[in-house]
């Protein structure tokens, strides 16, 4: 069992709240206990910007990107540790593999990029832009680090892949962090703070930890400072709101809740292989970590005519996922992360319900296998009841297991029912047919924030749906929050000030003589 502590101004702190716990939902053994509150969450902020930030400004990019790939190299010594906590709340091999290997390859990936940097502490963004005739003024755009803190707030589901990726792009930046994480699974978290500053890689006041809500944290915020957000909408909703985050101009990213959607072609008869990766595709964004993905697939579009068919087809699909312990390795899909998730998915169904029906039920484990918990919940595939106006397939987002067929009958139909979630992380569109590809693709991308085509060599060699990869961007538009994460270099963004220096053009290539690397 981990004692858990918050790492705050230097120090491991125990909070002075009642004693909570993390139970395993299958074992039902307590893996974790705390205490939360009670720190003086203005001198932990403090503390990051004015220890941790001077600390990694007095680094160039391409040091700090050194220094990002020995943590990623550290963090990988102690994998199996990791995955093996993640067993703790549910997670399968495949799920901790996701999130643990996920995590440390992105900040590695960070690293790479920040090694490619140039030895010097400012970045350009863009070219020198002449502004007199005569040639003696000219302006240009540099990026340098902000000399705030980055807040991390973040959702239970990714304990490991969510704090490493916006702590990557913060350290390269320069900018120090704490890392809030969901209370749910903070051990995980925990033990990688834990070892990250045991590694002696960082500098002291870079990189801090809350463990427990909140407190006051954004009472203490203030303009150079960032809030990356990663949770539900209406959580997300509340701190864009909240009147210090509004009247200090404070940054924010939301990455929120999204009802992503995969898109079958006309082309996808029975047999197509675009029609089988699609059944692949929906089978293992169902399993992995159940359902409980934001890029998770919520809704399927097939073509009006193929809508009994492939619900045959995906029922079996459905009742053969092999549900139970996480720590059997015949198991494909293990437990929500708690009884108060499978509650909240049971009501999510609920409302589904009202406009569509069960088509298929996966099978749950038997008698004690279940849990004392109550946090298993079967595989569901649901289908809008015939004349149901679709609402709630729209907008009630199920955090699990769960999704719901819908039929269209053109490129625009299609983009109709998709554009309806209000906008969403990814969409994937299966055919192999190259006009609806691309009308698809046009019309769904200001819906989206990835579109991700299947066909060809991609059926065979794609990362997956679910998957957010650092050198593209991931966020969405609307509902999904709004916010843009990863994406190479622009991951940056959030932490770095841009301003535009202007003066006489000789002078300025003297005061910045190098260019920068290839983008
Ligand atoms: P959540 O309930 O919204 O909580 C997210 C984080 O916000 C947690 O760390 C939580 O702390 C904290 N929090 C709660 N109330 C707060 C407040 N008033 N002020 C500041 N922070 C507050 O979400 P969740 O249940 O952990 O995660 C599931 C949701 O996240 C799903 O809807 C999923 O779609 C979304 N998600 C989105 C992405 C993405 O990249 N777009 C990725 C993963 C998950 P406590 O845990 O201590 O309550």
């Amino acid at each position: 069992m981990l004692d858990l502590r918050s790492y705050l101004a230097g120090r491991w702190r125990a909070g002075d709240g009642p004693e909570q716990t993390a139970v395993d939902p299958v074992t039902g053994e307590v893996a974790a206990r705390f205490r939360a509150g009670g720190h003086d969450l203005g001198a932990a902020v403090a503390w990051g910007r004015e220890r941790g930030g001077p600390a990694l400004r007095k680094r160039t990019f391409r040091e700090r990107g050194l220094l990002l790939s020995r943590l990623a190299a550290s963090l990988r010594a102690h994998r199996e540790e990791f995955r093996a906590l993640a067993r703790t709340y549910g997670a399968t091999d495949a799920d901790a593999r996701h999130d643990v290997d996920g995590g440390i390859s992105t900040l590695a990936y960070y690293g790479r990029l920040g090694a490619s940097y140039p030895d010097r502490d400012f970045l350009f963004d863009g070219p020198e832009e002449p502004l007199s005739r005569q040639g003696g003024f000219a302006g240009r755009h540099l990026l340098t680090p902000r000399p705030g803190l980055a807040a991390q707030i973040n959702a239970y589901n990714f304990p490991v892949w969510g704090p490493l990726e916006k702590l990557g792009p913060a350290l390269l930046a320069g900018v120090p962090t704490l890392i809030k994480p969901a209370t749910r699974t903070a051990l995980l978290t925990f033990r990688i703070v834990e070892r990250m500053l045991e590694s002696g890689e960082l500098p002291e006041g870079s990189l801090q930890l809350l463990v427990g809500p909140p407190g006051d944290l954004l009472d203490h915020l203030g303009g150079q400072d960032t809030v990356l957000f990663t949770g539900s909408a209406e959580t997300g909703n509340r701190i864009r709101s909240h009147p210090r985050i509004v009247s200090r101009s404070v940054r924010v990213n939301l990455e929120a809740d999204s009802l992503n959607a995969a898109v079958l072609g006309p082309d996808g008869v029975p047999g197509a292989s675009v029609r089988r990766a699609l059944l692949r595709e929906v089978r293992r964004e169902m399993t992995v970590k159940a359902g409980q993905k934001c890029t998770a697939i919520r809704r399927v579009l097939v073509p009006e005519a193929e809508a009994a068919s492939f619900a045959e087809e995906l029922g079996a699909e459905i009742r053969g996922i092999r549900v139970g312990d996480p720590r059997a390795p015949e198991t494909e899909m293990g437990p929500l992360v708690d009884a108060e998730a499978a509650a909240a998915a049971r009501e999510g169904v609920r409302l589904l319900r009202e406009e569509a029906e069960v088509f298929a039920e996966g099978a749950l484990p038997a008698g004690s296998a279940n849990g004392p918990g109550g946090a298993f919940f079967p595989p569901l595939g649901l289908r809008l009841r015939p004349g149901c106006r679709p609402r709630a397939v729209h907008r009630v987002e199920v955090f699990g297991p769960v999704v719901t067929l819908l039929s269209h009958d053109s490129a625009d139909e299609a983009v109709a029912g998709v554009r309806a979630g209000g906008g969403s992380l990814v969409t994937s569109v299966f055919s192999e047919d190259p006009d609806f590809l691309r009308r698809f693709t046009l019309a769904a991308a200001p819906w989206n924030g990835r579109v991700m085509t299947m066909s060809g060599r991609a059926l065979e060699q794609t990362t997956g749906h679910g998957i957010a990869v650092p050198q593209l961007v991931h966020g969405g538009p609307g509902r999904a929050g709004g916010g843009e994460e990863l994406g190479g270099r622009r991951a940056l963004a959030p932490f770095l000030a841009r301003t535009a220096v202007q003066g006489d053009p000789a002078l300025l290539r003297t005061l910045f003589a190098t260019e920068d690397p290839p983008k």
